[in-house]
């Protein structure tokens, strides 16, 4: 199933195909990347401030909205409500002074009686917190009837009195009720009973008609600010509690948004981090998906060349077989050996061609596995340099082989000698004629050196790394070849951890050199060296073959019999215990897949039968190194691969014979 996922903003899209298992994002990382960038820069700092800014400025509001509007407001309020309540108190008094002219009126007290009356009741009122607060009585012509504070003023004239400012308030009541009736003055005076206390104070007057008396009393001002300043401070204390309250809820706010813009940071890394997981995962997919499709062209290549390869040599087998079969006797006396030769060329060419793809595959499973034995590597490179000298001998290439000294090593020599086998077969391959090839072996610090130098045709610096990719032909010129010569003999190498390097310069040649670690260097051989050729003395020696096809049976007996051995031959198990009944060879060559029996079963059997130790060789079409272990194992002195080597078939036999093992 597939699913598409953007995310929230957008700016990423993911391919989830679920039944493959894969995630594949579409693009626009850098968009995101931008994006996440940008939210990794925002510092707590404006957090801090988006969260605080508001707080700060609704508290300057606030204290501007309250000292610079409501609290000169309130002590407007308060001082007019001052005003009216004097107006109020004085009302009250003016009330009572009718009160005393009613009672004058009615006859009931005489003016001065009723007017003393009233004068000592108003001496004695008194009103405000402290109860000091009071009321004077003034006549129309400045003189001060009663003053409960400064009785000494009674009697007197006020009109000329002038307080610290100069004012003449006594004058200004006067003047203001004989315009008005009633009103308000401002002035300074002694604040109540306090003579030495001047303060600013206004006072409602307001005329007693009958008696053309003036009524008053008055407000301080400092009474007003006293009583603003309580509330104000009331208010100051509410205000810096709504302010820690405010401050607290902020601050807790801001740690909250810290906290939070912390953890959408951390989601931020997660997801870039997961991004680029999958970026990673994407690309490693897309190297994957191109190292794939590369492989299967050049399988299909390999698939195309290896068909048309295995073509040429079987026609070459089937051709001149066929020329031998149809000529005439004389033709074919002349003939013979160089249509056999032919014959010959070409099924060596398909064995080492399947030989490679077994081997290949045997890498590409990662079931290769080293077999160790110890031997002279001088050894085994001259034996491969006389192996390929009939083809440098052809083509006019001299080789010239140099040794620094004699090296013993501890490796897999059948490998190793494949791996020099394809350097030196390609340097051959690839030279065009007469030019020398060089082989070198010498020994440093850094290991075991052997190379192989050539001047062909050399190799771009573009397709040397390429090379040592399977199924990789450069077709530069038409040779015999799998392209998977470098590809085995880089990983055979790579596993006796040691690596094989280029320097080659296009048109001018190329030399290889395989470096193999020190420490599989010995100075002990422990195993027999092959003999040489000319030393096999197996003659006489009686050998029964058993061998189910009739082909390869005949050429064992063939070869045997060419060697001066005396074979007898069976092509079923129960044959070959029937020839041991009643004979005994020196050796049984033994082909491990007979149709009544299999090779292990009956090497038992045969072991059974003779009751002593005889040596038994298995011949197997199995080329897999676990197959050859297995049969080592079990008995087998030695094992040779088909097609039979002859050469190896006769060193096999005489080892066997003169030391028992292999
Ligand atoms: P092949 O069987 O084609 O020789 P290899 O894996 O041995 O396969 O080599 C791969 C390719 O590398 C060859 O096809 C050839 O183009 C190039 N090559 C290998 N050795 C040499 C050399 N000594 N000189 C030039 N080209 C070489």
């Amino acid at each position: 199933m597939l699913s598409i996922t953007f995310d929230h903003a957008g700016l990423s899209a993911f391919l989830t195909f679920e039944n493959k298992g894969f995630i594949i994002v579409l693009d626009n990382h850098l968009n995101l990347f931008k994006s996440s960038d940008l939210m990794k820069n925002k510092s707590k700092l404006p957090v801090v401030l988006k969260i605080t800014l508001p707080f700060v400025l609704t508290i300057i509001l606030v204290i501007i909205t309250i000292y610079g509007f409501v609290m000169p407001k309130i002590d407007n309020i308060l001082f007019e409500q001052k005003k009216e309540k004097v107006k109020d108190l004085c009302k009250n008094t003016l009330q009572l002074a009718e009160q005393y002219y009613e009672r004058y009126m009615s006859g009931e007290l005489s003016k001065e009686e009723s007017q003393k009356r009233l004068v000592e009741r108003v001496r004695g009122m008194r009103y405000g917190d402290e109860l000091k607060d009071y009321f004077w009585i003034l006549d129309m012509d400045y003189i001060m009837i009663m003053h409960p504070y400064l009785p000494e003023m009674e009697g007197s004239s006020m009109k000329d009195y002038k307080d610290p400012n100069g004012n003449t308030p006594f004058f200004a009541m006067v003047e203001l009720v004989r315009q008005n009736k009633s009103g308000y003055v401002e002035y300074l005076w002694q604040l109540r009973d306090i003579e030495e206390d001047i303060q600013k104070k206004i006072s409602y007057v307001e005329l007693f008609e009958p008696w053309h008396w003036i009524i008053g009393t008055g407000v301080y001002y400092s009474d007003i600010e006293l009583e603003t300043s309580e509330m104000t401070h009331d208010i100051n204390v509410t205000l810096i509690l709504i302010v820690l309250l405010i401050g607290l809820i902020s601050l807790y706010i801001i740690l909250k948004e810290i906290k939070n813009a912390e953890y959408r940071q951390q989601s931020v890394l997660e997801k870039e981090k997961f991004i680029l997981k999958l970026k990673t995962i994407n690309d490693k997919l897309n190297q994957a998906q191109k190292e794939s499709e590369e492989a299967n062209r050049s399988k299909d290549i390999f698939l195309a060349t290896i068909t048309h390869d295995l073509r040429t040599p079987l026609n070459g087998i089937v051709g001149f077989s066929e020329l031998l079969e149809g000529c005439s006797e004389e033709e074919r006396r002349k003939r013979f050996s160089e249509y056999t030769g032919y014959i010959q060329k070409s099924g060596r060419y398909l064995l080492q061609m399947i030989n490679d793809i077994l081997d290949f595959s045997k890498v590409e499973a990662k079931k290769m596995e080293l077999v160790k034995s110890e031997f002279s590597i001088n050894a085994v490179l001259e034996e491969v340099i006389t192996s390929l000298s009939f083809f440098s001998q052809e083509k006019g290439i001299p080789i010239a082989f140099e040794a620094d000294e004699k090296l013993l090593i501890r490796a897999d020599e059948m490998r190793l000698k494949k791996v020099f086998y394809n350097l030196l077969s390609n340097a051959i391959k690839y030279t065009k004629g007469h030019q020398p090839i060089d082989v070198h072996l010498s020994r440093s610090e850094e290991g075991i050196f052997v190379s192989f130098r050539d001047r062909g045709i050399g190799i771009s610096p573009e397709d040397q790394e390429k090379i040592f990719k399977p199924f990789v032909q450069l077709n530069q010129i038409k040779t015999e070849g799998t392209g998977l010569g470098l590809a085995i003999a880089k990983e055979i190498v790579d596993l006796h951890n040691g690596a094989i390097s280029l320097k080659s310069e296009y048109g001018k040649g190329s030399e290889f050199t395989v470096r193999l670690p020190g420490s599989i260097l010995t100075d002990k051989v422990t195993s027999a060296k092959k003999t040489e050729r000319e030393s096999f003395d197996l003659a006489g020696k009686k050998v029964f073959v058993v061998e189910d096809d009739e082909i390869s049976r005949k050429l064992i007996k063939l070869f045997l019999e060419k060697n001066k051995m005396h074979p007898v031959c069976a092509s079923t198990g129960e044959e070959l215990l029937m020839l041991l009944a009643s004979d005994l060879p020196d050796i049984i060559l033994m082909d491990i897949r007979l149709p009544d029996i299999d090779g292990i079963t009956l090497r038992h059997k045969v072991m059974e039968t003779v009751a002593k130790k005889l040596p038994i060789i298995a011949l197997t079409a199995f080329s897999s190194e676990e197959k050859r272990s297995e049969l080592l194992q079990s008995g087998f002195v030695a094992v040779c691969h088909k097609p039979i080597d002859s050469e190896d078939l006769l060193g096999k036999i005489f080892m066997s014979l003169t030391s028992g093992t292999l």
